[in-house]
């Protein structure tokens, strides 16, 4: 590292990165360590959607046993448990939703990426027993309409077709709403080029302890043995920030989660609109390849060793998934077979963010455990903890939201 810099950035992934680019937007010089590189973890390998928040919303309110939807696995009570408010993350996914459209322009100029921005139609498959269960579209529009998510639709069968000409006979229509989708690494790479431009610094090295005086971080010790020193430290290493916080003194419960996806090409390309039926998506990107996969409780393993090897029988699950929704599928090429970890809470609601400061520390702070939503929620995470760092206070208009998510608080 040529010179000081004013923070100490922990995790090159989307987080971290993120709040790279906002700090130097303010003027705050940043190092951004990592003991591999800019996006090789969860960062450079996620589906990449941004979800349109109503969607989310109603996914709350529809699904009233969750363990239906996401299987009875572990993760069946992922986004909410009765009583507890799903505000406190809706918030990042709605800002930085909203923000996108701007954003991929802003990158493409300040970090000299495409990084492949666009808004494509996401589409709930629904067979015809789901159809006659419910009592027709109003039934199945309901949950979407009843949190005032406007922007959703029925389609019919014909016109599902008439995109998709090999579509499962069984499918009688879906709900469709939009969505937005980038590419995962592009994205992240953007925003530490970005960064770069702004006074930031990457470093590649391991951060196995941290110098401390008093209630203050002074920096971080390198496996090399080198220190760096600055300001203010943020620890953003994805699923590895219980190990980080625990070097720190500080408790921060995180459960290690793997999930993977294959990412494939066909003949010729489908259109830009993803599907989705059961625990199954299909997401065409903008560079003409595919996404196929589960998010059910086959993927979703628990790894407390960390271990990041991909699982054949989740391969070929989604392969099979997949091709009885859309059989032109069995023609399609897999380039890779990807997955990551993810951090998720140790108690229900699983997927529930850290972030914010310290306690204990005057000038540590923390955003992880994202779980399988950290590259949507990145933009407005990273701008809402570069205001919360430059200024020492959280921002008013998420205030209750860092009351909730900071390492230490009764919710946390
Ligand atoms: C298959 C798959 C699909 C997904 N789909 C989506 C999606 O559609 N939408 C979405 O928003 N999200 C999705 N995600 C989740 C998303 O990828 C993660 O939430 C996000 O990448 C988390 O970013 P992060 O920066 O917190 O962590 P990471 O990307 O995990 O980065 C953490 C970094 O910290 C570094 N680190 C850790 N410990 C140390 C240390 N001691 N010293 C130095 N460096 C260290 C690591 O090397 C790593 O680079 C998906 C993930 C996967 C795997």
């Amino acid at each position: 590292m040529s010179t000081r810099k004013d923070v100490i950035i922990v995790g090159a992934g989307a987080i971290g990165c993120s709040i790279a680019y906002h700090l130097g937007r303010r003027g705050i010089s940043t190092c951004i360590v990592d003991r591999e590189s800019i996006a090789v973890r969860a960062s450079g390998k996620a589906w990449a959607v941004f979800t349109y928040a109503p969607a989310i919303f109603a996914y709350e309110t529809c699904v009233t046993t969750p363990s239906e939807a996401l299987g009875s696995g572990p993760l069946d009570t992922a986004l909410t448990v009765p009583g507890e408010s799903v505000g406190h993350w809706l918030q990042l996914h709605s800002a930085s939703y909203d923000r996108m459209p701007e954003f991929a322009i802003e990158l493409q100029e300040r970090g000299g990426i495409d990084i492949e921005y666009c808004e494509t139609p996401s589409t709930n498959l629904v067979t015809q027993r789901e159809f006659e269960e419910a009592g027709g579209p109003q039934e199945l529009l309901r949950p979407f309409q009843s949190v005032g998510g406007v922007e959703c639709d029925w389609i019919d069968s014909d016109a599902l077709r008439e995109q998709f000409p090999s579509l499962n006979a069984e499918y009688v229509g879906g709900v469709t709403y939009p969505a937005g989708q980038v590419e995962p690494y592009k994205f992240t790479l953007a925003l530490a080029q970005a960064a770069e431009k702004l006074d930031a610094e990457f470093v590649r090295g391991e951060v196995v302890a941290f110098a401390t005086e008093g209630d203050k971080i002074t920096g971080v010790q390198l496996a090399s043995g080198n220190e760096l020193h600055a300001d203010a430290v943020v620890l953003a290493m994805g699923p590895w920030v219980g190990e980080g916080s625990a070097l720190l003194g500080c408790e921060v419960g995180c459960r290690p989660v793997f999930t993977e996806c294959l990412r494939a090409k066909m003949p010729t390309e489908l259109p830009l609109h993803t599907l989705g039926a059961g625990t199954f998506w299909i997401l065409p990107k903008k560079n003409g390849e595919v996404i196929l996969a589960t998010y059910g409780a086959a993927d979703f393993i628990d790894r407390p060793n960390f271990d990041a090897s991909l699982s054949e029988e989740v391969k070929l699950e989604v392969v099979q998934g997949v091709a009885h929704i859309l059989p032109a599928l069995e023609d399609a090429t897999i380039i890779e077979h990807r997955g990551d970890l993810l951090a998720m809470a140790p108690t229900p609601p699983y997927q529930k963010p850290v972030m914010g400061r310290f306690p204990q520390w005057q000038n540590g702070y923390i955003a992880s455990r994202f779980g399988g939503d950290g590259v949507c929620m990145s933009p407005a995470a990273g701008e809402l903890m570069a205001e919360l760092i430059d200024t020492g206070k959280a921002p008013l208009r998420a205030r209750r939201m860092f009351d909730r998510l900071a390492p230490g608080s009764s919710s946390e």
